[in-house]
């Protein structure tokens, strides 16, 4: 019979597409997920959250809130 053959074809497509489809998912859910921990590790502005990364003034450009500057920069404007 050659439906029964059809059937044996389609299910051993399944079985072997099934493990490429989850590994893909999981790629992408990591690749995602990695963007996300790198957007949350950057400096931001505890009212605003705008990005400080690379601030030297101390004070968020975008609402005026005075952030904690580094010893270095303090030092350097008093
Ligand atoms: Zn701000």
């Amino acid at each position: 019979m050659a439906i029964r053959g059809d059937m044996q074809f389609v299910v051993l497509l399944l079985v072997m597409t099934l493990p490429i489809a989850v590994a893909f998912g999981v790629l992408v859910f990591f690749i995602r997920r990695g963007a996300g921990l790198a957007a949350d590790g950057a400096e931001r502005c505890a009212e605003c959250r705008y990005n400080l990364t690379g601030n030297v003034s101390g004070v968020c450009p975008e609402c005026g809130t005075a952030f904690g500057a580094r010893p270095v920069d303090s030092a350097h404007q008093t």
